[in-house]
């Protein structure tokens, strides 16, 4: 196995698929639209070129079969996704997919024969970043895609329903997408860590734990508008004074939590918005994750107290709504485990990490258990023309997809380790 040139191969596909977009100055390529279709063709032709038998399904996510052991045989699936946000970076879910690809040719190529199929996807919905729906190319795969979704419309009015069809899909066979859970192993993805963690460790390769749960809420604090220049200090009921104060009491709740919780106040509106006008209202949203539910809930908790003893002591009126929730997805132990060893099989460490960004797996895991393996990025930049994973990086990681692959003889994961601890 040349990891060196599995890594520049892995880079040249990047760059073919980095160049489809729909602007020529910088890389965007959004759900069902002509790039999704010449991204899903060129894949195509990269898996059949890997050995892969292909299919694309009701939801447009590009399938490569291997099933050396029969169409029958249980499948290990290896995906990620092909879309991108608005000025993406070219490594963010494509990176994935062209691992998949890459250790399968290998596999291919080398004679090996495992007990099980292996189908490689494409997705082409993962960031949502065209219709206001989430995962819904994976949900398809998982059984779990809601119907009325189909009416979500995007920001020129068209419906997933009509871009379905515009892109040569009928809708009405999405439920033939579903895998049966019987006949599926596991899923398993690899990923850039989108994060700074593995590079301050020096090491290429990290394991999933879980991809964290996320509250969103938006916290609304009332206090009294009045003139800049006239109400002394001590009678004032100034909304973003306490606000800000509450933003400082999220900020000390999350890195008070063992589980590495991030917290983010993102968004502030200040009324009325004066240079000269005491601020009467504040609107601010708080963005919470934490790969412990447990320890998200108790934060929450924490916080509502801590906003309404702050409101009281300032005399302010503050209102806090919840409005996302989403519960951690653990990864299947077993397959930490065995993502670990394969990676320990080329020298490196692979430290555990809980994944704060959202992935195809949440929906997968819902068909069957998942694993994750994180590989390193420069200065944990994404979702940016910046992105950037070297060669070297993305060929270990095909390397420990082999070896992951190799090492899979037993189609049977041992469940009693069960998923991560929450
Ligand atoms: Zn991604």
């Amino acid at each position: 196995m040349d990891i060196a040139a599995l890594g520049a191969r892995a880079a040249a596909m990047i760059d073919e698929l980095g160049a489809i977009s729909a602007s020529p100055d910088h890389l965007t390529r959004l759900f069902l639209t002509p790039e999704h279709r010449r991204a899903a063709d060129i894949v195509a032709r990269w898996m059949a070129e890997a050995g892969l038998a292909v299919s694309e399904d009701a939801m447009g996510t590009v399938r490569g079969h291997w099933h050396p052991a029969g169409r029958d045989a249980p499948r290990l699936l290896i995906g990620s996704h092909i879309d991108t946000v608005v000025n993406a970076g070219k490594y963010d879910g494509p990176m994935g997919v062209i691992l998949g690809i890459l250790a399968v040719q290998e596999m291919v190529r080398a004679g090996f024969r495992p007990p099980y199929g292996i189908d490689v996807l494409a997705f082409g919905d993962e960031e949502g970043t065209r219709f206001p729906t989430t995962l819904s190319a994976s949900s398809a795969v998982a059984g779990v895609f809601p119907p009325a979704s189909l009416a979500a419309v995007d920001a020129e009015g068209i419906s997933l329903r009509d871009a379905l069809v515009a892109y040569g899909k009928n809708p009405d066979e999405i439920p033939a997408a579903a895998y049966d859970p019987g006949k599926v192993i596991a899923y398993v993805e690899a990923h850039i860590e989108q994060g700074p963690v593995l590079e301050a460790e020096g090491e290429p390769l990290g394991v999933v734990t879980a991809i964290a749960g996320a509250s969103r809420l938006s916290v609304t604090v009332t206090g009294e508008a009045g003139h800049a220049g006239t109400v002394p200090m001590r009678m004032r009921r100034d909304a973003l004074l306490g606000a800000s104060e509450m933003a400082l009491a999220v900020e000390r709740i999350a890195k008070a939590d063992p589980h590495g919780m991030v917290a983010t106040v993102g968004r502030m509106h200040v009324e009325p918005g004066s240079i000269n006008v005491i601020p009467s209202r504040v609107v601010f949203t708080i963005d919470l994750r934490s790969s412990s539910d447990m320890s998200r809930r108790e934060a929450l908790t924490r916080f509502e107290r801590e906003a309404h003893r702050i409101a009281d002591q300032r005399h302010l009126g503050v209102v806090i709504s919840a409005f996302h929730e989403v519960a951690t997805v653990p990864c299947y132990r077993d397959l930490q485990l065995r993502l670990r060893n394969a990676v320990a099989d080329l020298g490196h460490r692979a430290p555990s990490l809980p994944s704060g960004a959202g992935h195809d797996g949440q929906a997968m895991s819902k068909l069957c258990p998942i694993g994750m393996l994180f590989v390193r990025c420069r200065n944990g930049v994404s979702h940016n023309p910046a992105e950037y994973t070297s060669p070297d990086d993305m060929g270990l990681a095909a390397a420990a997809l082999i070896r992951f692959i190799e090492r899979f003889q037993l189609p049977q994961l041992d469940s009693s380790t069960g998923g991560a601890p929450t």
